[in-house]
């Protein structure tokens, strides 16, 4: 990182929000304090185009700007800048690619009052056909997750100056968020866990070396146990591929009160959550998403974003994507638990004919009712004769080198999709191959649910064969 004014930080910092949180005005004052060039994405496109936003946006339509948006983010320099950009540049994975990369990406963010007060004295045309309040209110509402996957640092510019919040996002830069008692108090929370030593001391040089990073942030994976977890692998791989200054670890603490708290502390950019927190989890966090993750029960992902934590669940569409060509099928899904419920959530998403085959009937009976699944005993297989069979048991998982069905009980018109990961190819999957039968592994719904967390997380859209590599 360079230094061009005293001991002022520098690097290349982006500034997102939506219009109105004071991008312009306060870009303008760093660049000056920090002594280096100020970029307005909006210019870029005005000059390129010779034309004003308003009037690509009235003649064009959004696609086209969208479209004329993202070539101009593509070609913004790597070279240290403070960069404004509009307000919906956040909905783009691409964007959020390149405007990650190497970057700090601060979000500003304002009331609705406020904003509408600003857009008032500097009227833009509207972008929908809603009263200027609403059309506020609906559009932040819609791009809140993108706006919060953008963020490394938010500034609440509502009851500031744009002086006084310039001078906020400077010593934040300089500093980071959390203080040096929280930053001793997470070492010690760190030092409780099984996270392999070497790692440990990486850990602690970014919370607590003189000559750290601030702006290095922690993520990781809640859980109790959870060192068997692939999450910490994948996602510092991401970290290096996307070039984010993030680092992942293992929150491994059976209080999950003390994980949620010291991941507020030190200003945790997410976790991913897992065994035995996914229910508990929702009465800690301060929003639920409210469509999948509240019918499911369960949240697997946690964004803390402008000191909201939210949840989300994305295993239901690790289920839910390598089936996607499988709409209207006839389905059995074997097991009740966690897990199950969230396919259950996929399969009838797929709008699939869906039986719950359980150990304990009673359980499938539950789920089934939620889902509105027909449900029985395991032993009931044999007379369905499904398209598709999802295993949610642990049946299969190492060292237990059962499968929960023979390969007689199964045809070769049949899908087997084993969630089970551990070995990635399980007993029943062999049974299913031996059979005919076409194959998913777990490991796809490990990469696909892993994808959609690193969405939530970044706004990036990672490909399935990156994952894949990374995960290998
Ligand atoms: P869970 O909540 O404990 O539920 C386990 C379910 O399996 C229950 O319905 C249980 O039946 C049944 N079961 C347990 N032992 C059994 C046995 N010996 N024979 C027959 N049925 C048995 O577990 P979960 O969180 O849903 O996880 C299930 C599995 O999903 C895990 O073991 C893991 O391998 C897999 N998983 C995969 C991914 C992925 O990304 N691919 C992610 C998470 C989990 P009862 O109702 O009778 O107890």
């Amino acid at each position: 990182m360079g230094d061009a004014c005293g001991d002022e930080p520098m690097r290349r910092i982006v500034l997102t929000g939506f219009r109105g949180t004071g991008k312009t005005r306060i870009g303008r004052i760093l660049s000056a304090r920090l002594n280096i060039p100020f970029i307005d994405t909006d210019e870029l496109i005005e000059n390129r185009t010779g034309r004003s936003v308003p009037d690509i946006f009235h003649e064009e339509g959004e696609e086209r700007f969208r479209t004329i948006e993202r070539e101009v983010i593509t070609m913004l320099p790597a070279a240290d800048a403070i960069i404004s950009t509009g307000g919906g540049v956040v909905c783009d994975p691409k964007n959020m690619e390149y405007l990650h990369r190497d970057s700090t990406v601060v979000l500003l963010t304002a009331d609705i009052d406020t904003i509408e007060q600003r857009l008032v004295q500097k009227p833009r045309p509207p972008l929908t056909t809603l009263p200027l309040h609403e059309e506020i209110a609906t559009l932040m509402d819609r791009r809140r997750q993108n706006y919060y996957a953008s963020a490394d640092l938010c500034a609440d510019t509502s009851d500031t100056s744009p002086v006084q919040a310039a001078e906020h996002i400077l010593a934040l830069l300089k500093s980071g968020v959390s203080t040096v008692s929280q930053r001793n108090t997470a070492r010690a929370f760190f030092r409780t866990g099984r996270i392999p030593p070497v790692l440990l001391k990486n850990l602690e040089y970014i919370l607590t070396a003189p000559d750290r990073d601030p702006l290095t942030r922690i993520m990781g994976v809640a859980g109790y146990p959870c060192a068997h977890s692939m999450s910490p692998k994948l996602f510092n791989a991401l970290f290096a591929h996307y070039h984010l200054n993030y680092y992942y670890t293992w929150f491994e603490d059976p209080e999950l009160d003390e994980i949620i708290d010291i991941a507020r502390a030190i200003d945790a950019k997410g976790l991913s959550v897992t065994i035995p927190f996914k229910q508990d989890v929702i009465d800690l966090v301060d929003e639920v998403e409210e469509h999948a993750a509240r019918s499911i029960g369960a949240v697997n992902t946690v964004v803390f974003a402008c000191g909201t934590a939210v949840g989300y669940n994305t295993d239901w569409l690790g289920v839910r994507k390598p089936l996607i060509s499988m709409k209207g099928a006839k389905a059995v899904l074997l097991g009740a638990g966690g897990v199950a419920a969230a396919a259950a959530y996929a399969l009838k998403d797929l709008d699939m004919e869906v039986t719950i085959l359980n150990r304990t009937p009673g359980n499938a009976q539950k789920l089934a009712e939620r889902f509105g699944c027909a449900w029985g005993g395991l032993d009931e297989f044999d007379r369905i004769r499904p398209d598709l069979v999802v295993n949610a048991t642990p049946l299969g998982m190492q060292p237990d080198t059962r499968s929960p069905l023979k390969e007689d009980q199964l045809q070769e018109n049949m899908t087997v999709f084993d969630l089970v990961y551990t070995p990635p190819v399980t007993p029943l999957i062999e049974a299913a191959q031996a059979k005919g039968c076409r194959t998913i592994l777990g490991t796809e719904m490990f990469i696909e649910q892993a994808r959609e967390q690193f969405y939530l997380f970044f706004g990036i859209d990672v490909p399935p064969e990156k994952v894949r590599e990374f995960v290998a």
